[in-house]
């Protein structure tokens, strides 16, 4: 006997396939705007770095210890102390033959010296020093330009700032830079049944969260938010939203009403007063997912579903703003762990199941399912830390084989 499963049909599009198809479709914004230092913190480089300046820029001891001349050393070699370098007060007299200076971490290498010997290898004796063991020439000295020299490209355009970029930034001394200007998006969910947190709930009804949780999402990638609240499933109150987010924002991101249910009218509106790209994908969870654009705004409807949008979400909307940001993002890092238990798996889509992985007492990584991994299920998809990438054609997981996934604590979601 053959079972009929709705959600395994042919013709529906490959997820790579997909995001490639959307990403060729969608332009970078190119306004960018000065921003100082403080603003930096998750905003998208306008253009490529390059160093202003040698780092470091003078050479410098990375020791405390004695600053001298390498032909110097021989065994039992005295060296007379002459003086002191500081961090920011450099002795400003040349190390000559026989000499040395005392010398801290951060120091100006004074002139003539080419060495620093740590001061726990060094015996000193009122004002002479006696450098001990082998000592070869240049140790513990930082050249000019070592980490980074003038003109050397340090970021590339495309480059999201997190605290260690900003770190470099200072660390040139640059105090503005150009970067692209954020994005605005336009959110609303689409469901008679959904009511706002805070609000009485009726027969039927359920509290939107998608858009709470999208919020938050966007907002931690730096994105200028337009809440435009829950709209009712009525073709008529949807186009008019459409229509007036598509004039105030670069994207718009909804959620509801794109599966083949009878209240289900954003594909039908987007088509109406849009351009409708594709909408099935073989994804799970996440099939029904609207792209297109109306006038030039992209659109991404995603899944009412709560686990499937925030998937879909991860999936193509993230990739879709980077692009449109003039974000260049870093290849998602996948890794390989054990399954710890069996995973349910139909060949026909690719399955982002969620779970939880951990370091094993010996080292491996093993892996087991957060919850239940029913798409309706919420309350698994936080306690995850990771999603299984269980390929399309992939059929059950049995345990002890191994699968990829990625990690996802600590991400904007
Ligand atoms: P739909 O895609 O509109 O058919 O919705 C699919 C499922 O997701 C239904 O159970 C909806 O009630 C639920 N749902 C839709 N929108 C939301 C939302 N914003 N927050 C929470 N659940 C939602
Ligand atoms: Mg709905």
């Amino acid at each position: 006997m053959t079972t009929f499963d709705h959600c395994n049909q042919p013709g529906l599009r490959p997820y790579l396939d997909a995001r490639q198809d959307m990403l060729g479709q969608l332009d970078a914004i190119t306004d960018s705007e000065l921003v100082g230092l403080e603003q930096l913190p998750n905003r998208i480089l306008a253009d490529d770095i390059h160093s202003p300046i040698d780092v470091p820029s003078f050479a410098n001891s990375a020791m405390d210890g004695y600053a001298l001349r390498a032909a110097d050393l021989q065994d039992g070699v005295a060296l007379t102390l002459i003086g002191t370098s500081l961090a920011g007060q450099p002795f400003n007299n040349r190390v000559a033959a026989g000499e040395c200076v005392r010398i801290m971490t951060g120091a100006a290498l004074p002139l003539g010296a080419d060495t620093v010997v740590m001061q726990e290898n060094c015996r000193s004796e009122q004002n002479l020093i006696y450098p001990q063991g082998t000592i070869s020439e240049g140790q513990n000295v930082r050249l000019p330009a070592e980490d980074l020299a003038q003109g050397e490209r340090v970021f590339a355009a495309g480059t999201r700032i997190n605290a260690r970029v900003l770190s470099v930034l200072s660390s040139l001394g640059l105090e503005q830079l150009y970067v692209r200007r954020p994005l605005t998006v336009a959110l609303l969910s689409t469901g008679d049944e959904l009511k706002s947190p805070g609000e009485l709930l009726g027969p039927g009804e359920i509290y939107d969260s998608n858009r709470i949780g999208l919020n938050a999402m966007l907002q931690r990638l730096g994105i200028r938010v337009l809440d435009y609240g829950i709209i009712k499933d009525d073709p008529a109150l949807i186009r008019d939203a459409f229509i007036k987010a598509s004039g105030e924002a670069d994207a718009i991101i909804t959620s509801g009403g794109v599966s083949v249910g009878d209240a289900d009218y954003t594909k039908q509106v987007l088509e109406d007063v849009g351009r409708i790209a594709f909408w099935k994908l073989a994804v799970k969870p996440g099939k029904p997912f609207a792209f297109g654009h109306i006038n030039d705004c992209p659109f991404f409807g995603l899944p009412g579903n709560p686990v499937s949008a925030a998937v879909t979400f991860h999936l193509l909307v993230r990739p879709a703003l980077a692009k449109l940001a003039g974000e260049v993002l870093p290849a998602p890092v996948t890794l390989q762990a054990k399954a710890l238990m069996p995973f349910r798996k139909t060949p026909g889509r690719m399955d982002f199941q969620r779970g939880i992985v951990s370091t094993q007492p010996d080292g491996s990584l093993g892996v087991i399912a957060a919850g239940a991994q029913s798409s309706g299920v919420f309350s698994a998809m936080a306690e995850a830390n990771c999603l299984l990438h269980l390929e399309q054609e992939r059929g059950n997981v049995a345990e002890g084989e191994q699968v990829t996934l990625e990690l996802i604590d600590g991400l904007y979601w």
